[in-house]
């Protein structure tokens, strides 16, 4: 039994169970109790596996990136998730989760979002399957991100503002939850990264699996061998680096290296960086590493991507931090912009902030020229252009 793989109760090391109020309790049993033998049954596989070939339009390439190979003198592959429907990796799994829910019975789907991403996500998989899609979100965030509350009003999701606390995504994920406690029978709860009470980190894993799974292959076409000598990708909850990290977590000749987001930096106050500044505790139903005060609230986290302002990490992630089986580089909105920016003037690809993290790794690690190296390409940039826009003043 691999070390990297979810035990019965639901850990990874000694991160990860379900810790959540009693009244939830009949509703992540019931999918705790199900959701391994629904996976598996051949007709989800069949009908799972043809939405990812015909909706989202897998497999995405396993691109090899001659320019930047040749700044960086190692042999870089980019995982092209930006090419996914929707513009990022978080359809693999929402998809998965709809057709869970719908085996499961359930004709009403709830998310919390926080830059919407997920939300968009979720919506979308809603109107493809014709079901009820209420999303929460903060209420800070709906004035914040308003391209994507509107691409979930049209997409025919409500939206509903989250106006206790900070509103933000941990209001909206409390709002979340009373809503599931309340209709425990009729309702699915898609969340959006490898967070959660177990089953979710496992399942959305799973979910996103497939991107590991399509490296290999590709790998073996071009290369001739199934296995890079690093994987890169970035951390927010940790659901994209989950999946391209998937099947190889337990080759240890894989180097796997997960990227955070520094903010301002490490030490300035203003950071994302759970692996440096987490301590152990729980948050949305998981023990795991998590920004907080010294009494156990949950700190506000910053990072100019929106994607990696979380305050936690998966309960795998914290795993692999905690046993040194991957590398956890915290990168600052200056150089993962900086990184943003040469990829579009490199390989003519405008890729995602928080995927401009990983591809700043490239400058602060030292690979050799035979070194096979694949980032994973979480998402597009279109959503960041203003972002972009306001830091380059293009
Ligand atoms: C949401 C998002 C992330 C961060 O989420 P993970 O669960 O850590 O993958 C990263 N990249 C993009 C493009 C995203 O939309």
């Amino acid at each position: 039994m691999s070390q990297f793989k979810v035990s019965e109760k639901g850990f990874y090391g000694k991160f990860g169970g379900a810790f959540i109020p009693e009244m939830l309790y009949p509703n992540v049993e019931e999918l705790r109790i199900q959701y391994l033998s629904i996976i598996a049954e051949s007709s989800f596989q069949e009908e799972y596996l043809n939405l990812l070939e015909q909706y989202v339009g897998r497999p995405t390439p396993l691109y090899f990136a001659k320019r930047l190979s040749e700044k960086y003198n190692a042999k870089i592959y980019l995982k092209r998730e930006d090419l996914c429907h929707t513009g990022a990796h978080k359809i693999n799994n929402t998809i998965g989760q709809i057709l869970l829910a719908k085996r499961l019975g359930k004709t009403r789907i709830i998310a919390e979002t926080g830059a919407g991403q997920h939300g968009v996500a979720t919506a979308t998989v809603c109107a493809l399957m014709g079901l009820k899609c209420i999303v929460y979100m903060g209420e800070i965030d709906i004035e914040r991100q308003a391209p994507n509350v509107a691409r979930m009003k049209m997409l025919g999701a409500e939206v509903r503002p989250a106006i206790s606390g900070s509103k933000t995504l941990k209001d909206a994920t409390n709002e979340a939850i009373r809503d599931w406690i309340n209709n425990p029978t009729d309702t699915f709860y898609i969340i959006g990264s490898v967070v959660g009470p177990h089953p979710y980190p496992d399942m959305v894993a799973k979910f996103q699996s497939i991107i590991s799974k399509e490296i290999k292959s590709q790998l073996h076409t071009q290369e001739g061998t199934k296995f890079p000598n690093y994987v890169i990708a970035c951390v927010g909850g940790g659901s994209n680096a989950a999946g391209a990290f998937y099947e190889f977590l337990d080759d240890e000749h894989v180097g796997l290296i997960a990227v955070e987001a520094a903010g301002h930096g490490v030490d300035s106050g203003e950071s994302a960086a759970t692996s440096v500044l987490g301590k152990i505790g729980i948050i949305h139903g998981s023990k795991t590493l998590l920004m907080q005060t010294d009494d156990g609230q949950i700190t506000e986290p910053y990072s100019i991507s929106a994607g990696l302002d979380y305050p936690g990490v998966g309960p795998l992630h914290a795993h692999l931090n905690d046993v040194g089986r991957a590398e956890f580089i915290a990168i600052t909105d200056e150089d993962a912009m900086k990184a943003g920016l040469e990829i579009c003037n490199l390989e003519g690809i405008i890729p995602a902030i928080e995927t401009a993290h990983a591809f700043a790794v490239l400058d602060k690690k030292q690979f050799n020229p035979t070194d096979i190296v694949v980032i994973n390409l979480s998402g597009r940039g279109d959503k960041d252009l203003n972002t972009y826009i306001n830091y380059f003043n293009f």
